[in-house]
């Protein structure tokens, strides 16, 4: 131990916290203790998400705030990673001198070089190199759920959907080996582990270039029967990539849950060709109807982005029967923003934020009907809960999820949190459910 404290700070998606828990894992193996207050950090690391709109100008603001207290202890290290680290670069460091380390999401392995070298050479460093190659962990993962874990098996994306960032700041797809990813999930079901949550950009697109000729369908078979595990998810799946092949999968595998989030994105065929996406309005609804026959009772929930450049009322009218026809369980809704380096961005068409606005709070307005009728759908029900902690509504309560990923509020004793419970669902709200435990 050296005494010392180490803050991570994470926006953004999965991906970001899963690597937040690895880069926590390499920094307790350096001996730091992991601390929530950045003012009592020797070492503050931001770990950044460049989706949002003004992704930029937060991660500056957040780098004033991190002045004053370096200011006021001059040895404070202060570093910044993840996507908005690995596309503004050494801009970071220009514009806020007293950021030490500037790191992109590929090069996490190397972090204990590069903290060496800030801390031996007292100078600025930064490495946004590419890593083609897949690295497995040298230091344990340190997670933040004793029950629940990510797994990471693939990483990168090919698509260049002209909206996103993914290429350029995490570059190819590549697969990590299957007996390397079985290896991982033994041993978090040793560790007491009952979920597993498959990560990669393109899940479905697991083994696309990897020798072994394994895909996602493949690999869920090969970890289907890991004893202790009792659910597996992945996420984030591509309309294109979601074979009949995986449905049929997902639907026979019982410790697969009933639960796929598949972005739509938009539901104009124009729109999506400006997008780049790769499949119509048509062949979406039809993944969707085939999905609902092939894995009963499934959930699935979506991404949409609203005001894309060029979004014309007709195209936006085609998103709004998409949304009604498709009936999504659950949705992450987005105003499109023009994100530095992709082709969008310099479409000319870009679409007034009055419009935008007034477009996305008729979509959330229709989508909060659909899940309330589904979610009201429930009541009566008997549903398997994995019971993650205390609810925020109340000491007595605890929350958890469904197989569908439905979070459910109930009244239990805390002992039951990481275990998994019977719950009869009693009310239906647009967000999550309410319920109590069944006796068994
Ligand atoms: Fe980004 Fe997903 Fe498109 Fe890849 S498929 S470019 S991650 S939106």
């Amino acid at each position: 131990m050296n005494g010392k404290r180490a803050a991570v700070v994470t926006s953004g998606c999965q991906m970001n916290k899963y690597e937040s828990e690895r880069i926590a894992g390499i920094l307790v193996g350096l001996g730091y203790d992991m601390t929530d207050d950045v003012r009592t950090a020797s070492l503050v690391l931001l770990n950044t998400c460049s989706v949002r709109d003004k992704a930029e100008q937060k991660v500056y603001s957040q780098l004033g705030h991190l002045r004053w207290l370096k200011r006021n202890n001059p040895e404070l290290i202060v570093g910044v990673c993840g996507c908005v680290a690995q596309q503004e670069g050494e801009r970071i460091q220009e514009r806020a001198p007293h950021v030490d380390l500037v790191f992109g999401p590929q090069n996490i392995p190397k972090l204990p070089a590069l903290l060496a070298e800030v801390q031996t050479h007292q100078r600025q460093v930064s490495d946004l190199a590419d890593n083609p190659l897949w690295d497995e962990q040298l230091f344990p993962i340190r997670r933040e759920s004793p029950f629940q874990a990510w797994v990471t098996v693939m990483q990168g994306c090919d698509k260049f959907c002209t909206f996103c960032v993914v290429p350029y700041t995490r570059g190819r797809e590549q697969s990590r080996p299957t007996a390397a990813i079985q290896r991982e999930i033994e041993t978090l079901a040793g560790q007491g582990y009952r979920e597993v949550t498959l990560l990669g950009q393109i899940i479905d697109s697991y083994g696309k270039r990897s020798a072994e000729g394994k895909d996602l369908a493949d690999l869920l078979e090969l970890i289907h029967p890991i004893e202790g595990i009792s659910r597996i998810r992945f996420i984030t799946s591509h309309p294109r990539h979601f074979t009949e092949k995986l449905m049929r999968t997902v639907g026979v595998l019982e410790k697969v849950c009933e639960y796929i989030h598949l972005p739509v994105q938009s539901g104009s065929n124009s729109i999506l060709r400006r997008m780049h996406r790769g499949y119509t309005r048509e062949d979406y609804l039809a993944r969707v109807e085939r999905l609902r026959t092939l894995v009963p009772d499934v959930a699935i929930s979506t991404d949409v982005i609203i005001g894309f450049p060029g979004e014309t009322d007709e195209d936006f009218e085609q998103t709004r029967h998409l949304v009604e026809a498709a009936e999504f369980d659950s949705m992450y809704l987005f105003k499109y923003s023009p994100r530095p380096g992709t082709k969008a961005a310099t479409f000319p068409d870009q679409i007034p934020d009055a419009l935008k606005s007034e477009r996305f709070q008729a979509i959330l307005e229709l989508q909060e009907a659909i899940q309330l009728q589904r979610n009201r759908a429930r009541v009566g029900r008997c549903e398997e809960v994995l019971v993650e902690g205390p609810s925020k509504k109340g000491s007595v309560q605890l929350t958890g999820r469904t197989r569908q990923n439905r979070p459910v509020n109930f009244v239990g004793h805390p002992s039951l949190i990481g275990s998994l419970v019977t719950v009869k669902i009693e009310k239906g709200g647009v967000h999550s459910l309410e319920g109590q435990v069944c006796a068994e």
